[in-house]
């Protein structure tokens, strides 16, 4: 990371954030993108990808993820890990903390994505790690031959359900409502499933466990209102995610749920400063639309600079 002025700043390594930085450097924009752990943002937790063109049949989510960087790398897009404090304005410059240290550009584009939302029931905090989990992908090796559950409707959890069925004895779907979220082709993917039994009108209310971990979930059906327990040893989260913006909350304007307010051009209410992919409040949330929205905020910080 250097102390002098890069044209661009790029601040997560997901879709997003490797498209724009694919396109600034091809550009021969000075960039560096900076990213907090791990490269490749929520792909790199989806076993296949199936819906990004190009990849008939499918492809892994980190192998798509290690092209992305490669393809970056080409163009010599420099990259540091680090972690984004804050962002403030100064005018033609904009200057980032980044771990403690100053970072100053031209142009900043935030693709820093979105996390899984938590329950927020008793018993989730304390149990996370040890049976309660956010990411069936990482985890769900460990649940071999128990039965575990998955809580949610929509496409990640239709996805992470039938991929834990290749470990688990029997994956329950606690699901809040009586019609799942979820499209049509994962739909019918897990009501053919043998392994897979969806919980209607279901939600849960307790994680219970002991130092050894998660042993049961309490749920409470949302018509009757009647509550009963379910012997789990895992149990998956994926309700849903949450914009990662609680960092420059103060500086942009940001929507109720925290997703960054932009125009179509990818603009923040802060000149010179975009935002692309999840973080950006936006209609639909793939890797497809992540990747157009690289295209076009790097395009446009582009311009920007053009008119400095
Ligand atoms: P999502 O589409 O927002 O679905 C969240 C699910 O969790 C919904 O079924 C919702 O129920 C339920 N839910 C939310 N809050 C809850 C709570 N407090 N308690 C219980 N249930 C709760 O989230 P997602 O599945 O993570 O997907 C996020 C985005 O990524 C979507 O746009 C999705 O299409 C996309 N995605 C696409 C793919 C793919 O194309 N292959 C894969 C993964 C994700 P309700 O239905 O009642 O609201």
């Amino acid at each position: 990371m250097s102390q002098s002025l890069y044209d661009v700043v790029i601040i997560g390594g997901g879709p997003a954030g490797l498209t724009a930085g694919l396109y600034t450097s091809r550009a021969q924009l000075r960039t560096l993108l900076v990213e907090r752990m791990i490269m490749g943002g929520q792909v790199m937790t989806t076993t296949k990808v199936e819906n990004y063109p190009g990849f008939p049949g499918g492809i892994d989510g980190p192998d798509l993820m290690v092209r992305f960087q490669e393809h970056c790398q080409e163009f010599g897009l420099e990259i540091e890990y680090g972690e984004v404090e804050s962002l403030s304005d100064r005018g033609r410059e904009k200057v980032l903390t980044v771990d403690g240290k100053e970072v100053r550009a031209r142009t900043v584009i935030i693709t820093t994505g979105a996390e899984p939302r938590k329950l927020g029931v008793p018993g989730e905090t304390e149990l996370t790690g040890r049976g309660v989990s956010y990411c069936a992908t990482c985890d769900g090796a460990f649940f071999r031959e128990v039965p575990v559950a998955i809580a949610g409707g929509g496409d990640t959890a239709a996805e992470e359900a039938l991929f834990l069925t290749r470990f688990a004895s029997k994956v329950y779907v606690i699901h809040r409502r009586n019609e799942l979220r979820a499209t049509k082709i994962l739909q019918e993917r897990l009501f053919a499933h043998d392994k897979i039994e969806i919980l209607w009108n279901t939600t849960v209310v307790r994680a219970e466990g002991n130092a050894s971990g998660l042993q049961a979930v309490e749920l409470k059906d949302t018509v009757s209102g009647e509550k009963r327990c379910l012997d789990l040893q895992g149990l998956f989260v994926a309700i849903g995610v949450t914009p990662k913006a609680h960092f420059i909350a103060e500086v942009l304007d940001l929507d109720e749920d925290g997703y960054i307010l932009t125009d179509a051009e990818c603009r923040t209410s802060m000149p010179g400063v975009f935002a692309a992919g999840d973080v950006r409040k936006k209609i639909l949330k793939q890797i497809a639309t992540a990747v157009g929205d690289g295209a076009v905020a790097a395009i446009m910080a582009e311009k920007y600079l053009e008119g400095l």
